[in-house]
């Protein structure tokens, strides 16, 4: 808005300067017009009087007169009838002295015959055989008035000097009346002549008192003070005239000079038309200029209200995306919790499944078992009346044997009755493994498998229970030779390495391998593909329980040039830093 505002102000003054300076251009025109108009009327008067002198210098009356005192009378008469046709103010005849010997003026009671005025510069130019001329306050008129002269000569001889006066007060009374103002300065820049009275009679320049001193004895301006005009010259325009202050008007000032005479006539023409046009330009403007920017301030307004606008617009859009995302949300929310509802149950379920599924698997191994014990029994009772003790012998160390089995399927069972031991100890893995190793390779032997094992020279430490480490190893060797019972070449690979701060333990076999649909279900509990009696499907379960209490991960994966490999990956511990719980 402030630029806005800026560029108004800018505009009107670009404006108002404009039209000032259209103004001052168009008042110096009409100026140098008028000027040029009382320059043709002062040159007529001055053309009018001009003949005059010359044609009286070589009148033979007049040289009469100065040779011979002739006939004085009649020039005297002459000479007022010719100054009244004329229209001048006075004729008079000077002797080679400087002496008034004839006048228009001879009835007057101001008479000027007998004055002398070899003092006057037009003397001496009319006696050099110049034209004569002057302005000058009539030492007897005491009136402003031009003097025009020329020598009488005869003969080569100077006799005396004519001498026009024309009174210059008309052109005055001719400017008054137009309301003109005008001036006229003559070549030491004195107002000679002014339409306002107050302005005749000062110096346009400064004057030093020596300068007065010198202007006052001309006797040019009588004994009139020369005061400093009260004209106030301000700037000089470029295309000409100069701006002047009086009397609290302002005018614009154009000269023109009159080089015969020495004098300048300038026209000043009152700049209130410029001030005026230039006020209402600025009135004008100003209104213009209010308006545009009530314009721009509704406009503004208007923008700013059609925003807030939008804005509530958007702000209530925006509150009810909030609501209806609200809503969602909440609506998520009881989703999510009608999907929890869900899982919980499916856990239920499944752990029913589960609990199912063992029960089903425990009814099938003990079974068996039991319908042996049952019938070993049977037997039992009827070799015992048939007192056949060493067949009772043997039956009792089958039913011993079948309830053994059945133990050490109740016993894989106790990890899943029983809480993992808190207790966790610092393991060397080696050691594990020897161990583990001593007891399956018997296993190991029977089922003619070549075992090679690839362990890393540092020593590696778990931390957790040897014993627990051992049953994988176990679990895991045990389903290999397995896996490797049809196959012609029996060999299992034990890998032991580190990788960064881990443990990897792999076992690798040359066995059958494992479905692909299979891949997915092996950590199952009783997941088994074994015949019936040849496997619970619990030992991959009881690794995965295991590995995952000890902060590890086991996965099975089928190995490209045959067979299973199953790895197993647990947190390694520095040798120094491991504490028991
Ligand atoms: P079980 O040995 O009693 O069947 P496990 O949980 O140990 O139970 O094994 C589940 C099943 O995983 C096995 O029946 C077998 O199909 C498969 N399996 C385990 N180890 C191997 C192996 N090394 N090669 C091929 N299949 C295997």
């Amino acid at each position: 808005m402030f630029i806005v505002i800026l560029i108004a102000v800018g505009c009107v003054w670009q404006a108002v300067s404009w039209s000032y300076r259209a103004e001052l251009v168009k008042l110096q025109q009409t100026g140098e017009e008028r000027l040029a108009l009382y320059t043709g009327t002062l040159n007529s008067l001055l053309t009018r009087m001009e003949n005059l002198p010359y044609v009286m210098a070589h009148n033979d009356a007049v040289a009469r007169l100065l040779l011979h005192q002739d006939n004085l009378d009649q020039l005297n008469r002459d000479l007022e009838s010719l100054n009244y046709w004329a229209g001048t103010d006075s004729l008079y005849v000077m002797d080679n002295e400087g002496n008034i010997v004839a006048s228009s003026t001879w009835r007057e009671p101001v008479n000027l015959i007998g004055s002398n005025y070899a003092f006057r510069p037009y003397f001496n130019s009319a006696k050099e055989g110049e034209q004569g001329r002057l302005f000058a306050i009539g030492l007897e008129s005491n009136q402003p008035g031009l003097f025009m002269s020329h020598g009488v000569f005869r003969e080569g001889r100077f006799l005396g000097v004519v001498v026009v006066e024309a009174a210059l007060d008309p052109l005055i009374e001719d400017w008054r009346e137009g309301g003109e103002n005008l001036l006229i300065s003559d070549a030491n820049d004195v107002v000679i002549l002014a339409s306002n009275s107050a302005w005749t009679f000062t110096s346009l320049k400064p004057l030093d008192p020596e300068q007065r001193a010198l202007l006052s004895s001309s006797l040019l301006y009588s004994d009139q003070p020369l005061s400093q005009t009260p004209l106030e010259f301000g700037i000089e325009l470029e295309e000409g005239g100069r701006l002047v202050r009086a009397d609290n008007n302002r005018y614009l000032m154009v000269s023109q000079q009159n080089p015969q005479l020495g004098w300048t006539l300038s026209y000043l023409a009152p700049l209130t038309g410029v001030v005026q046009q230039t006020r209402s330009v600025l009135i004008i403007g100003t209104v213009l200029a209010l308006l545009v920017l009530a314009v721009a301030m509704y406009s503004r307004e208007r923008r700013q209200k059609k925003l807030s606008r939008k804005k509530l617009k958007e702000a209530e859009i925006i509150k009810q995306i909030n609501l209806r995302l609200q809503e969602e949300i909440e609506e998520h929310r009881r989703t999510e919790q009608a999907l929890r509802d869900a899982q919980t149950e499916l856990v239920q379920s499944s752990k029913l499944a589960a609990v199912g599924q063992m029960a089903a698997g425990i009814v099938h191994e003990l079974n068996q078992p039991i319908a042996a014990i049952r019938t070993h029994a049977a037997s039992g009772r009827l070799l015992l009346e048939r007192e056949q003790p060493e067949k009772l012998r043997e039956t009792l160390a089958a039913v011993t044997r079948i309830t053994e089995h059945m133990a050490s399927i109740t016993a894989q069972l106790k990890i899943f009755a029983r809480k993992v031991p808190k207790k966790k100890e610092k393991v060397l893995v080696e050691n594990c493994l020897d161990a583990a190793m001593n007891m399956l390779q018997p296993l190991l032997d029977e089922a003619d498998v070549r075992l090679q094992k690839q362990i890393c020279d540092e020593p590696l430490y778990i931390r957790g229970s040897q014993v627990q480490l051992e049953q994988v190893l176990v679990n895991l060797v045990r389903n290999g030779v397995d896996a490797m019972q049809q196959s012609a070449d029996k060999s299992l690979q034990i890998v032991l390495k580190r990788k960064e701060q881990r443990l990897e333990l792999q076992v690798l076999d040359s066995g059958s391998g494992i479905a692909e649909e299979h891949l997915d279900e092996l950590f199952n509990p009783f997941f088994t593909t074994k015949e019936v009696g040849q496997g619970m499907g619990l030992g991959l379960s009881i690794c995965y329980r295991i590995v995952s209490d000890l902060g590890g991960s086991i996965r099975a994966e089928n190995n490209p040039q045959g067979g299973a490999i199953f790895s197993v990956s647990l947190p390694l511990i520095e040798e120094t830093g491991a504490k028991d719980d």
